[in-house]
């Protein structure tokens, strides 16, 4: 019995058993199925992050490559900048800083500079410049530039900086001065590189220079004052005759303003009709008859009152104007030779002055020839006078031209002789007629013997070239008589008559040659 229970007991435990692997095998199966199905789907899954993976690398190395091409660019265009930056800086022809470098140095040296410092500023412009371009060209005009350009730079030293800031315009920027009189040396030093003449087209041409000088902060705190100031000293220095210099003083911006609207009324003035002509008596010093006069402009401003060449002549030179004035006085002087003549004066002559730039003027020989056909008038009756400085600056120019205007016998003489080069070996080069002995001769001729020696040597040289001299300023009976004793021919000044408006001029002609 005992030994059936005991089989029937493991029968059924078998039983059990049997069905329990059964259920654990049911589970088990399940269990790795849904295993695959989730490593199926980390397996789909890792697939995409691979992928996903591949497209971020790619997507990384483009965007690397255009990074590095991006960086190739930035240095391309930040090296476009800096030369684009050097460009704008620098002045191409002379390789100077520009004015807006110039500008932009004095305007950080200006807001740093300490109580104890002083700066300088000094601008040279080229007196004349517009001439070489002008009679040259441009070309020459420019080595010019490049020339006065090598010359200022040996003058300077470690504390000075050049630079361009106009067409023939230059400043010297000095910083660390130790005080304003040392100075004077450094505008020496610049001024002594222009008394050699400067080789252009294989000839000599001597520049000059005005100078202004400026200090800081004495003459301005700001970099914009600084350059207005210094420009007008530069003014003044041209006003007062050129090839000069002056230092900036307070009252020299009230003159640049009147200057500026001087030169807006000059425009107007010819439309205006506010010029005339006076005419001042040349007398033959033999017979003290007139042979002619001298025809010299006067402007009657509106407000100004009658304005002396000396006012406004160096305006009309600078802007141009000279031009259409020089023209508007040859026509007037020659009509008023036709009226002399037509009153039966006919055999009077008329000088008339030539600035440098109507000299220089490309058109001047022609319009010169078409006053004479337009008046009517004889041209054997007509002296155009230069200054010697204006007929030394290019000689050949000056010889032919005049050669040209001889030919059909318009005649020349020479201004204002003896202040300026006064060399007398050009003046048989020259085919002039006439040598007019400058004013301040005779103011001391009668107290200094070396005057009256070299007037006397003048005199005698220009008769034996055959040229007729006219004393200009004479004033008193004893210059008179030392001019008649020796030998010169002719004269003109208060003695006799001052400049006359014509109506007068006619009263006196009438008085002494009728
Ligand atoms: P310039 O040609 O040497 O003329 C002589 C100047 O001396 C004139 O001055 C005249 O009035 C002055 N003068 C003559 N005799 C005496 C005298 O005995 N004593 C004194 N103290 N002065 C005397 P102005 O008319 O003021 O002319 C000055 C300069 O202006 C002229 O010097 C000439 O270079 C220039 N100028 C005059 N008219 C013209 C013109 O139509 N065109 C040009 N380009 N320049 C002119
Ligand atoms: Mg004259
Ligand atoms: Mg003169």
């Amino acid at each position: 019995m005992d030994e059936f229970l005991n089989n029937q007991t493991i029968v059924f435990l078998i039983v059990i058993l049997s069905i329990a692997l059964l259920l654990l095998l049911i589970f088990v199966f399940f269990r790795i199925g849904s295993l695959r199905k989730r490593l199926d789907e980390s397996y789909q899954e890792n697939l995409t992050i691979n992928s996903e993976l591949k497209r971020y690398e790619t997507m990384y190395k483009n965007a690397l490559s255009s990074y590095n091409k991006l960086n190739i660019k930035y240095d391309e265009l930040h090296k476009n900048r800096e030369s684009i930056r050097k460009l704008a800086y620098t002045d191409h022809l002379t390789e100077l800083p520009n004015r807006i470098a110039f500008i932009e140095m004095l305007d950080n040296i200006m807001l740093t500079l300490r109580s104890d410092e002083i700066i300088s500023i000094m601008d040279i412009d080229l007196d004349n410049f517009k001439n070489i371009n002008d009679t040259l060209g441009h070309s020459y005009g420019d080595e010019l530039l490049i020339d006065v350009t090598h010359r200022i730079k040996q003058v300077l030293d470690e504390n000075d900086y050049l630079a361009r800031i106009g067409g023939d315009e230059f400043v010297i920027l000095t910083q660390n001065l130790k005080d304003t009189v040392d100075y004077e040396d450094k505008i020496k030093k610049v001024r002594n590189v222009f008394t050699f003449p400067f080789e252009l087209s294989s000839k000599e041409y001597f520049v000059t220079v005005s100078i202004g000088v400026a200090f800081a902060p004495e003459d301005g705190k700001t970099a914009q004052t600084l350059i207005k100031n210094v420009n007008s000293a530069m003014y003044v220095a041209k006003a007062n005759g050129k090839n000069t210099y002056a230092y900036f003083e307070q009252t020299f911006n009230q003159m640049l303003t009147d200057k500026i609207e001087l030169q807006s009324e000059l425009r107007k003035a010819i439309e205006k009709g506010e010029f005339v002509l006076y005419y001042q008596a040349q007398m033959d010093l033999m017979d003290k008859k007139i042979q002619g006069f001298e025809a010299l402009i006067r402007w009657q401003h509106p407000s100004k009152g009658l304005l002396y060449p000396n006012d406004f002549i160096y305006l009309a030179e600078e802007s141009g104007l000279i031009v259409p004035i020089g023209q508007w006085v040859l026509k007037t002087a020659c009509l008023q030779l036709k009226e002399w003549t037509e009153m039966g004066y006919d055999d009077i002559s008329i000088a008339i002055n030539m600035s440098a730039r109507q000299f220089k003027d490309k058109d001047f020989v022609q319009m010169v020839y078409s006053t004479i056909e337009e008046t009517g008038i004889d041209p054997n009756r007509i002296e155009l006078e230069i200054t010697e400085s204006v007929a030394l600056e290019d000689l050949d120019y000056t010889v032919s031209t005049i050669k040209e205007l001889k030919n059909i016998g318009v005649r020349f003489s020479l201004d204002d002789f003896g202040t300026g080069y006064s060399s007398m070996s050009y003046l048989k080069r020259l085919p002039v007629s006439n040598l007019k002995i400058d004013k301040s001769f005779l103011d001391t001729v009668m107290d200094d013997t070396s005057d009256q020696k070299i007037i006397q040597a003048i005199i005698t040289l220009a008769r034996s070239l055959d040229l007729h001299v006219i004393a200009e300023g004479v004033e008193r009976e004893d210059q008179e008589k030392f001019l008649q004793d020796s030998n010169c021919n002719m004269a003109q000044g208060f003695l006799y008559s001052k400049p006359l408006p014509k109506e007068k001029a006619v009263e006196f002609l009438n008085s002494i040659n009728l």
